[in-house]
Parts: C-alpha cells; sequence; structure tokens
C-alpha cells in the first residue's frame, strides 16, 4: 500500500491545481484519474477550444490549460495513477484508504475528490455477447498497438479516434471501418489518406450499418453487422474496437457515505470538507450556496482544501 499525505481523485484543472497547492505547503500528493491523461473536461470535451476566463491567461485553449498547469505542478514529481478507477474509500482510524479497480490501494490522511461530473467511459457496445469478450478480443481503447499485430480488425466508430487508429493499425493489419452514418467525422486529411486506403484494398469500410452479433467461443471469429437497407454481412474478424465515444458516470463516489446533493457533494464552503473529516471535494463534483462551475472556482477550492488538509497532515 502506498502512502501519501493526499490522494487526489480526479486529474482535471481542479486536481492539477490541487497538486500545486499542497506542493507549496510541502505535502505529498498522489493523483488517481479514470482517463488516459490528464486534464479531464479540459482535454476530453474542448481540447481546442479557447478559454478566456483564467486570471492573467487572456486566451488559451483547453489543451494549453492543461500543459500549463503539468508544467507548473513538475517541481513537485507526482505520481500519476491514470486508467485507474477509484472504486472504494473507506477508513483507517485517522487514515482514509482508496482501492481502485485495479488493486491498487493507497492511504493517507486526506483525500481531495475533484471528481468533476464523474469518471469518463467508453459507450459500450449493447450486443450481449460483448462483456464476453471484453478486454481480451474486443477493447475500447488502444494501450498496446504491437498486441493488433497481423489481425482482421473491425473498428466502429466515425469519429477521430476510430479513423486515426484505422489508419495506424492499417500498416500492419486487415481493417473493417464500420460506421452506423456513410459521412465520417474527422479531419479532411485523415479522411483522404483512408479514402487512399480503401482503394488500395487495406481498409474496407462499412457503411451505414451498425453491430448485430459476435460470432466465436472462446476467441472471436466473425461478427455480423446489418446495412441500413435490412441486409446483413458476415464479417472475418479476430478483434473488434469500438469507438463511440465517452460517457460521464458519477459512479462509485454516490457510495462513500458522502452527503449528495443530486450529482455533488456537499460541502463546507470555509475548507470544502464533506460531511467525513479528511475528504474534501473541489471543482465541479462540490456544492455549496452560490457555487459557480468554473475552473477559477475550482483553483479557489483546492486551496482552501489544501489548508485544512495541511493540518491534518502535521498534526504538529
Ligand atoms: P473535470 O474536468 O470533470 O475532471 C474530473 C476528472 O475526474 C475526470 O478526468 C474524471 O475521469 C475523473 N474521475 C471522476 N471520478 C473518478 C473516479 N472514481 N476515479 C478516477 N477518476 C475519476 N470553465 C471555465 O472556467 N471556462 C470555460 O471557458 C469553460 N468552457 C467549457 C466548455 C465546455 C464545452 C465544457 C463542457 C465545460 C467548460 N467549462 C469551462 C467548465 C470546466 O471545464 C469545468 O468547470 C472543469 O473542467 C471542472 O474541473 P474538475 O477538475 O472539477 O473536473
Amino acid at each position: 500500500m502506498k502512502k501519501t499525505d493526499t490522494i487526489i481523485i480526479g486529474a482535471g484543472p481542479v486536481g492539477l491545481f490541487a497538486v500545486h497547492q499542497l506542493g507549496i505547503k510541502g505535502l505529498k500528493s498522489i493523483v488517481i484519474d479514470n482517463l488516459d491523461k490528464a486534464g479531464g473536461q479540459c482535454i476530453e470535451l474542448y481540447p481546442d477550444k479557447p478559454i478566456y476566463d483564467i486570471p492573467a491567461v487572456p486566451e488559451c485553449t483547453g489543451k494549453e490549460l492543461t500543459n500549463k498547469l503539468l508544467e507548473q505542478i513538475k517541481p513537485f514529481k507526482t505520481e500519476f495513477f491514470l486508467n485507474e478507477r477509484v472504486e472504494e474509500v473507506k477508513q483507517d482510524r485517522e487514515n482514509w484508504i482508496v482501492k481502485t479497480n485495479n488493486n491498487n490501494e493507497f492511504s493517507a490522511p486526506n483525500i481531495i475528490i475533484a471528481g468533476g461530473v464523474g469518471s469518463f467511459e467508453p459507450r459500450k457496445l449493447a450486443v450481449k455477447e460483448a462483456e464476453k469478450f471484453e478486454d481480451k478480443f474486443l477493447f475500447y481503447a488502444v494501450k498496446d498497438k504491437d498486441q493488433f499485430k497481423n489481425k482482421n480488425i473491425s473498428i466502429f466508430g466515425g469519429g477521430d479516434s476510430a479513423l486515426d487508429w484505422a489508419l495506424e493499425l492499417s500498416k500492419f493489419s486487415k481493417i473493417n471501418l464500420i460506421h452506423r452514418r456513410d459521412e465520417f467525422r474527422g479531419a479532411p486529411h485523415t479522411l483522404s489518406e483512408i479514402k487512399k486506403l480503401e482503394k488500395e484494398g487495406k481498409i474496407l469500410i462499412k457503411t451505414p450499418c451498425q453491430l448485430e452479433s459476435i460470432g466465436g467461443k472462446d476467441k472471436i471469429d466473425s461478427i455480423t453487422v446489418k446495412f441500413d437497407n435490412g441486409k446483413t454481412e458476415l464479417i472475418n474478424t479476430d478483434i473488434v474496437l469500438s469507438f463511440f465515444g465517452l460517457v460521464m458516470k458519477l459512479g462509485p463516489i454516490t457510495e462513500w457515505g458522502l452527503n449528495m446533493n443530486k450529482k455533488t457533494i456537499e460541502v463546507n464552503s470555509e475548507n470544502f470538507e464533506t460531511n467525513k473529516k479528511g475528504i474534501f471535494a473541489a471543482g465541479d463534483i462540490c456544492i455549496y450556496p452560490g457555487k459557480l462551475k468554473l475552473i477559477l472556482s475550482g483553483f479557489h477550492e483546492v486551496a482552501l482544501a489544501a489548508v485544512e488538509c495541511f493540518k491534518r497532515a502535521r498534526p504538529n
């Protein structure tokens, strides 16, 4: 079990600034996020949108803000645990124990929940066979592209992730790109590359159609898709990749015994502590009279939470 001064749940802008506010007080922290990268909504929902309301920064994009926040906390050499969702929070005398879905355990006198609108999770395929093959032959993200070499891969989705992975994996595998509409939403350059590879027979495009079923016993050997005109087609497939975007799920946070108000956690606005001593909430996830869901407000909230965290971590 890893011990630290504060466990930060959520690597959105507020979780990142929490590292700074704790760090300048000499407190160590670790950050856990379900996403594969830091930045929360800024990076996942609007990386290229301009933000105009950060003090002293007339304009920056979601991605630029994230990069600046990461640069600002570099001196604190904080450990990040990405692709991990916090499942369990339990008390151990003066400390809190946090357990993730990867069975990692952390212990600290303080937790700052900067969980935003919940953890971002992939929208899953609706067919009943999907679960049985998940993480073995069916994936919602690519962590190691080498495991997809020399395969028949069926990729679902019409956005950037589906198109980018179709291009990348076509370098060493046969790709079926399947979308429920005829039009794809992607950068013009990517779309023209896809068309080129389609002509060369390296990518087969199937539209407008949807997944009907997945065939195979211990592993996937085919999928069946149904076109809008009612026709079906069996496609030889070893691997299914699905990129239908992300959904936000509040998830396990509701089970930690905290006072909730709809989908937010009630806090005391003097120090952003919840009804549990040593558990704080800041950013979009917290609620108090006058709360504004802005990055700026989250920064203020973690600054005050960090003061209280210091008192608990260094009682003498
Ligand atoms: P988030 O950014 O939501 O990050 C929370 C993180 O916690 C996520 O990465 C999530 O995966 C993680 N998480 C949650 N639960 C768990 C768990 N159990 N385990 C592990 N990880 C977990 N605000 C502004 O001030 N200015 C703007 O111009 C602006 N424009 C916006 C434009 C759009 C389109 C949107 C959607 C929002 C905008 N906002 C803007 C709002 C701003 O993005 C949010 O206020 C801000 O992102 C909140 O930050 P946060 O760190 O609290 O949460």
